[in-house]
């Protein structure tokens, strides 16, 4: 087996949207490093394939023309016009939203191979295929030991980027791998193919299944007549209340009443597949002497929603900034990156402190909320106008970052 030893200024650890992004818009600023990820593109990673107006603005900031013209003409991307919640009393509530799309879909076998396109290799060394195995510190840099089908790799570097996902290696060397199931949450995908009902705006689907507090069921649709299905659930009430996750999710296809009819003439694409999704109430610290976490590696998917694309994007983004002002200082320690949290918590605060409270609230009150809520005319109202604050700050306003 061949060996190799490599120096860079910078070294990102992972290439899913995190780590893609923070590579795409450190070239914009033209400063070179490597990117490595175990997986050979296009690869899959188990989601729902919902692409927020966070991944939008975050977009239109490397190129308004892939919002405005690319995704609108590929055939992998739906436009979504809104959102159908079925509460646990089975009433179902549209918001929709004609004019623009709110979500756009895409399976992430297309979304992430997407955005891997566009790395700039006059700036990136892009290693796909080579899986980091250990990581060291020595001194004021860092030795990461990473293999390949037909290659050892050393590579020595001050700074590091662990943007590699819920089962980061970087986590894991820094001894911070650790779940907190408050804030955490199991989940299965399982792609269908004829789901029936779907909505002709295609519309993503949220249902909050009777008796299964802080869960959620979903039916997102994709191209070519395919759904992604989903459920996921806080794992602390996994834990205390013994569910089965699997259970759950095949009675809901078969049985439940509101969700079953839709199943009934649809067949499965595959075994339902698990992943876990680290939550931003954990609130992680994100930084340190010589490196910065992105995206699920700093546990960033917003508790609320379940979406960690766009939060770990714009991580992607702010972190680059970061890297910047890092390399002008040509300093690394963690004073250098001491308001990377701040930044990145900033525009996350308003959900943790609702999911604080849902969490705080017994099952029974958080149902009785849902029910009442959703088809109250005041609520949809102020989501109304919630919606067009997010659109106008998707299209409009840029992404400040105070480094
Ligand atoms: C069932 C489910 C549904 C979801 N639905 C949505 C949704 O609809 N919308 C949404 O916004 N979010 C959703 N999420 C969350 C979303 O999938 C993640 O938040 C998102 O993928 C985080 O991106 P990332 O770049 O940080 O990490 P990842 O996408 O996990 O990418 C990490 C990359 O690091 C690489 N890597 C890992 N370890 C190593 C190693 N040792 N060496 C080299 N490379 C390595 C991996 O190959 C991978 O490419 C969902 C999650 C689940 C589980």
């Amino acid at each position: 087996m061949v060996s190799e030893s490599l120096r860079t200024e910078v070294l990102i650890i992972g290439a899913g949207p995190s780590g893609t992004t923070a590579s795409l818009f450190l070239a914009k600023m033209g400063i070179a490093h490597i990117l490595l990820d175990a997986a050979v593109f296009p690869r899959d990673k188990v989601c729902g394939d919902g692409l927020d107006l966070k991944v939008v603005r975050v977009l239109r900031h490397l190129d308004p023309e892939i919002v405005e013209r690319e995704i609108i003409e590929n055939q992998d991307f739906v436009p979504n016009y809104g959102t159908r919640f079925f509460t646990q009393n089975g009433h179902a509530t549209d918001f929709i939203h004609r004019e623009h799309p709110l979500f756009w879909t895409a399976k992430r076998l297309h979304f992430d191979n997407f955005l891997v396109q566009k790395i700039n290799p006059r700036f990136t060394d892009f290693k796909q295929g080579t899986h980091v195995e250990k990581i060291e510190r020595d001194g004021l840099e860092w030795r990461v030991f990473a293999r390949s089908t037909n290659k050892e790799l050393e590579i020595r570097t001050p700074l590091l980027l662990g943007a590699d996902g819920d089962h980061s290696a970087v986590l894991h060397h820094l001894g911070q791998r650790k779940i907190d199931r408050r804030h955490y949450a199991a989940t299965l995908r399982q792609y269908w193919q004829g789901v029936e009902g779907l909505h002709p705006l295609n519309l993503i689907e949220i249902y909050f299944p009777p008796g299964l507090p802080m869960s959620y069921f979903y039916i997102f649709p994709l191209p070519n007549g395919e759904a992604n299905v989903g459920f996921g659930m806080v794992s602390e009430v996994v834990a205390r209340g013994g569910h089965k996750l699997r259970e759950e999710f095949a009675k809901m296809i078969q049985q439940d009443p509101v969700m079953s009819p839709r199943f009934r003439n649809a067949s499965p694409m595959e075994e339902p597949v698990g992943w876990g999704i680290p939550l931003a109430s954990r609130r992680r610290r994100a930084f340190g002497d010589g490196y910065l976490l992105l995206g699920d590696a700093a546990s960033l998917v917003c508790p609320t929603s379940g979406e960690g694309i766009g939060t770990g994007m714009m991580s992607g983004y702010i972190g680059a900034h970061f890297v910047q002002s890092a390399l002008k200082n040509k300093r690394f320690d963690a004073e250098q990156f001491k308001h990377y949290d701040r930044e990145i918590y900033r525009r996350l605060n308003g959900e943790i402190r609702l999911y604080n409270l849902m969490m705080l609230l017994s099952p029974r009150i958080y149902a009785f909320g849902l029910n009442l809520l959703a088809p109250n005319a005041v609520f949809q109202w102020s989501f109304r106008q919630r919606v067009n604050g997010w659109l106008k700050t998707a299209y409009e306003r840029p992404i400040e970052v105070r480094v």
